[in-house]
């Protein structure tokens, strides 16, 4: 698609560009930096659907009042979407509903938020505000400059209309002969949607991504103790994977680009990088979220700017400590010794193409009885698992950032299959030892390793080389467990929950109250679905072969079971949901499972 002559030439006030068939592009005053709101127009033969309202301003009313009487007199305005409760966005909703009677679709988090904040009067926020940021290091009279700027929310808002729609992920807006869908975007804010095109490639993104910027993604205190940075970095990774470098991206403020992945990549090359600053920072000595100030910006000594700053370093501070379940102490400090998860900031193709362990995963075969020896199930030729032997293999060496752990029990998982197959995506050299995960005692840790002692009981994922009386795994793979837990259990409990977990929580958005269909629910993954979601408070609806199977998943939280072989699964769904559908579908199964699970849904299909 060819949009260069949109992008050169920005619309005029008042002034609809044309960007794409039935898509249009315009802009709103805003009365500070970046001075002005992109406002797009999709035409949908019998009105017109608009995204974004602008802030209320005499200046925003009269630029609308032009857009009304000119280029959009033709037809009525059926519908306004708002991406995020930010005024500059929201807040001539109220306004242009009166005035045109359009619907208003929000999400429901979006809504209730900007409600809440038209609600909470200035004195309010303010001493809401200072007090989240204390609690961080923050010196709050240092802040006076920063809470007397902002916080004039009901100055830029008309006033929000009682009724609006909140639309599932997934749900299709037709556009003329084109179909939108909604997607939720989560960590600038709690839960902006956004819509994209699959035929014609066009995302409307609010402020998620922006194209010369790193959007900003901080903690106030209405998000207080949530891990918005990982919220925010996993929907725009989900991103990354999911839509097609050639995209047009209509963002929130800056021009339309066709330069989604460079954006993503900038951004998340960015969050990398102060993530790398912040964690040389913090292992030495305990450090709150206003001593890293001077690591986040240069804009830092800009008072008008520092508490947008501490609510930034607050979200690193929380997306960092979180794994290690450790809050800050009473001078807002924490320590931190590890990244969340090096893989949570990486792409699939990157994770595809990454080593799995620091260490060198090859290993030398000895002969039996050799010192410093220990034995394992050794791969020397792809096949069936028939071919692997009990070997004597050198010990494996200890780096500083390793930990080294006897290993008591290993899971068996499909992809240990595949990868002794020579059919994994990931391919590795041989002679190999299988095993993606394990349980065990540390018997050894590196000199930089504080996370883990020796003695300690702990679970691994090194992805290779748990087949083995011994592994050598980096520390941030290696995992603590509670007394209760057995080394059985603990060592098949990562991938499949891990997996679910990720399926339903990060990429499904599963939220209480909602209704999940499990396909393949008698397999680990899909039975660790059926708990996961029963334990987030959702209705399960679980689809599995046999009656056994079924009778466990029922045991095991399901509300409900579909029988495949003999019951039709979309219409036994819509039976279960008055004809809804369910907001996610869990489809570790595909081929006809995955086709059922769309015909059933009202929201999103998580299938790998
Ligand atoms: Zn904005």
């Amino acid at each position: 698609m060819d949009i260069s002559g949109a992008v050169a030439f920005a619309p005029e006030e008042g002034e609809l560009r044309r960007l794409a068939d039935g898509v249009y592009w315009s802009r709103l005053p805003l009365p500070y930096a970046p001075f002005h709101v992109n406002c797009y127009v999709l035409d949908d033969e019998d009105g017109w659907l608009i995204v974004e309202a602008g802030i209320d301003s005499p200046d925003t009313r009269r630029v609308w009042q032009m857009l009304l009487d000119g280029p959009l007199a033709s037809k009525p305005v059926n519908r306004l979407v708002v991406t995020h409760w930010h005024s500059d966005h929201v807040g001539l909703a109220g306004w242009l509903v009166a005035e045109t009677g359009a619907a208003l679709i929000m999400s429901d988090q979006e809504f209730s938020r900007a409600w809440k904040h038209c609600a909470l009067g200035r004195t309010e926020r303010r001493a809401q505000e200072s007090e989240h940021l204390r609690r961080h290091g923050a010196d709050v009279r240092q802040l006076a400059p920063w809470l007397d700027a902002g916080f004039d929310y009901l100055s830029h808002m008309s006033p929000l209309p009682s009724a609006y729609e909140s639309p599932a992920a997934g749900t299709a807006f037709r556009i003329g002969s084109d179909t939108f869908r909604v997607v939720h975007l989560g960590g600038h804010s709690p839960a902006a949607l956004g819509l994209y095109s699959p035929s014609s490639h066009i995302f409307i993104c609010g402020d998620q991504i922006a194209p010369e910027f790193v959007p900003s993604v901080g903690q106030l205190s209405d998000s207080a103790g949530q891990d918005v940075l990982s919220d925010y970095l996993s929907s725009v990774l989900s991103i990354r994977d999911a839509l097609p470098a050639d995209t047009l991206v209509l963002p929130g403020h800056q021009e339309p680009n066709m330069n989604l992945h460079e954006s993503i990549d900038r951004i998340v090359a960015y969050h990398r990088k102060v993530d790398g600053r912040i964690l040389e920072t913090a292992r030495d000595a305990p450090i709150s979220a206003a001593e890293l100030v001077p690591l986040m910006s240069r804009k830092a000594a800009d008072d008008v700017w520092l508490g947008f700053t501490i609510s930034r370093a607050i979200a690193y501070a929380t997306r960092l400590t979180t794994h290690e379940h450790r809050a800050p102490d009473r001078r807002g400090r924490w320590r931190c010794r590890a990244l969340p998860h090096r893989r949570a900031l990486m792409t699939n193709s990157e994770r595809n193409t990454m080593p799995d362990s620091p260490d060198d995963p090859r290993f030398q075969l000895v002969a039996p009885e050799s010192a410093d020896s220990i034995r394992a199930l050794v791969c020397e030729e792809l096949g069936p698992p028939s071919n692997l032997s009990l070997r004597t293999i050198a010990r494996h060496t200890l780096t500083p950032s390793s930990v080294r752990i006897r290993v008591h029990a290993a899971g068996i998982n499909f992809p240990d299959v595949l990868v002794i197959a020579g059919t994994y995506q990931v391919k590795r050299p041989l002679p190999l030892v299988p095993g993606s995960e394990c349980a065990g005692v540390v018997v050894e840790v590196g000199a930089e390793v504080d996370s883990v002692q020796v003695g300690d009981r702990v679970l691994a994922v090194p992805l290779v080389g748990c087949f083995s009386e011994e592994v050598v795994v980096n520390a941030i793979d290696v995992f603590r467990i509670p007394d209760a837990l057995s080394f059985a259990s603990a060592a098949s409990f990562p991938i499949i929950y891990g997996t679910s977990g990720h399926a339903l929580l990060d990429r499904g958005r599963l939220r209480e109250g909602d209704t999940v269909l499990v396909n393949g629910a008698g397999g680990g993954i899909g039975l660790a679905a059926v708990e996961i979601a029963y334990a987030a408070g959702a209705t399960v609806i679980a689809s599995a072969s046999s009656a056994e199977k079924r009778e466990v998943a029922l045991r095991h939280g399901a509300s409900y079971t579909i029988d495949h072989t003999s019951e039709n699964v979309s219409s036994r769904v819509a039976e279960l949901t008055n004809g809804r559908g369910v907001d996610v579908v869990v489809d570790p199964v595909g081929g006809d499972a995955f086709d059922s699970g769309l015909r059933s849904l009202a929201g999103v299909v998580v299938s790998w």
